[in-house]
């Protein structure tokens, strides 16, 4: 900033978890010419080819879930899993403002209300307090984000829901291989969607899985990720209800790829936990940042590794903070992000122009998106939290190293700042 050498000397390697086994896992699949075995109708194939099974087998198994269900992306599974409960539009859904958008526009694709709860200042997850606040006569579910790798308090969650008679599903897009309480996030609510977006601890460019140990909720995902309406009569369904049909069908050699990513999760996660605790370690002691917090009974799998900073304790504000670790070369943002100020809810435009699913029938849905409704997550926002990404690079001991010496370096110049 001042004109001295940078902390972080080199550009960081880029996160790469693709490798041979991948490379020969794909070309198998090319060699058969068959790149998805899936029909669109009821038969053999209704379910995918071998692949596609060979890998569902294998993530119930990893996961201990009994049903595993693949999607081309975690919004696929977002939306078959929210489908699959049966949603009436206009029923309400609770969501955090601390998630990726995704998990809010699913709920709206069935013409359900999102209705944003606030999070925990320590998890930055939903904050069961809240959840409670904001259930009423039409709410039907809770949809609850592991947001940057930490389990949300799913107990707690989980009672609520069953005492409201809710349906809970788990975005666990960011946490896969976290533990909560001696079980994979993802695998306590009705059901989990896990993310295999190429930004994401593993991968298969796109794709996504959905878990449940419910065998009709697992039908119900089959169907909707499977043109359901032309299925349903052949196959004996007498529910029809959200059996509309998309293509949310994964290919074969994305499954092929993700049998292979599926076996480095342990070493990946493994690898984000050994990055965040020598982070922690390093930043420890500064005055006025707080580094993460793990709850008892929980592992943090750190998709990103979140910070909150206190400017009055330093006399220097997020904004130039970011601005001086950046030229130390430390990749960092300010801020992440509040789902409900997006314009989508905040002008309650999303289908066609006339305020449709908030307004339908004469009646005019009471639910608000005002600043101010999740005043956590708008003050961490706004004014303290930090975050570093963990899955974009590959962190050797000496990048960590250097990031550390970097906020050290910028500590001892406060003054100056
Ligand atoms: C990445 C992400 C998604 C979307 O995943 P896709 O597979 O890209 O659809 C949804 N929710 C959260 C919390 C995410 O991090």
């Amino acid at each position: 900033m001042f004109g001295g050498s940078p902390a972080v000397k080199h550009e960081l390697k880029r996160y790469n978890v693709i490798g041979g086994e991948e490379l020969e896992a794909a070309k198998s699949v090319i060699e058969t010419g068959v790149l998805s075995q899936f029909l669109g109708c009821w038969d053999e194939d209704f379910y995918g080819g071998s692949k596609i099974r060979a890998f569902e087998h294998a993530w119930r198994q990893y996961f201990n879930a009994e049903h595993a269900v693949t999607v081309n992306s975690n919004t696929s599974g977002l939306m078959a899993s929210l489908g699959a409960l049966g949603l009436e539009p206009g029923d309400e859904v609770i969501v955090s403002p601390w998630t990726m958008c995704a998990s809010a526009t699913s709920i709206l694709v069935w013409n359900a209300i999102p209705v944003f709860a606030d999070i925990e200042a320590d998890t930055f997850n939903l904050d069961p307090v809240s959840i409670e606040k904001n259930i009423s006569k039409k709410t039907k579910a809770i949809m609850v984000t592991d947001i940057f790798g930490h389990p949300a308090m799913l107990d707690e969650i989980m009672a609520i829901a069953a005492r409201n008679n809710l349906k809970v599903i788990e975005d666990v897009a960011q946490a896969p291989g976290a533990y909560y309480k001696g079980r994979f996030a993802g695998t306590v609510a009705d059901v989990g969607v896990f993310s295999l977006n190429y930004h994401k601890h593993i991968h298969t460019g796109e794709g996504g899985v959905c878990v449940t140990n419910d065998a009709s909720l697992a039908e119900r995902m089959q169907l909707i990720r499977n043109h359901a309406e032309a299925v349903v009569e052949d196959k004996g369904v007498d529910n029809l209800v959200n059996m509309l049909g998309f293509n949310f069908r994964m290919g074969e050699i994305e499954a092929a790829i993700g049998i292979e990513q599926l076996k480095k999760l342990d070493k990946q996660v493994n690898r984000s936990i050994y990055v965040a605790d020598r982070m922690s370690e390093g930043l420890a002691g500064l005055k006025g940042l707080r580094t993460p917090v793990v709850k008892s009974d929980c592992t943090h799998v750190y998709y990103v590794y979140p910070l909150v900073y206190d400017a009055e304790l330093t006399g220097v504000s997020r904004t130039r903070l970011v601005e001086v670790l950046s030229a130390e070369g430390v990749s960092i943002s300010g801020g992440y992000q509040n789902v409900h100020l997006l314009p989508i809810f905040q002008k309650k435009i999303a289908y066609g122009s006339r305020g449709f699913p908030w307004r339908m029938d004469g009646e005019e849905s009471d639910v608000s998106y005002d600043k101010g409704i999740c005043p956590v997550a708008e003050k961490l926002h706004d004014e303290s939290f930090l975050c570093l990404p963990m899955c974009l690079y590959e962190f050797t001991d000496e990048d960590v190293d250097s990031v550390i010496e970097a906020f050290h370096k910028v500590w001892r110049h406060m003054d100056g700042i």
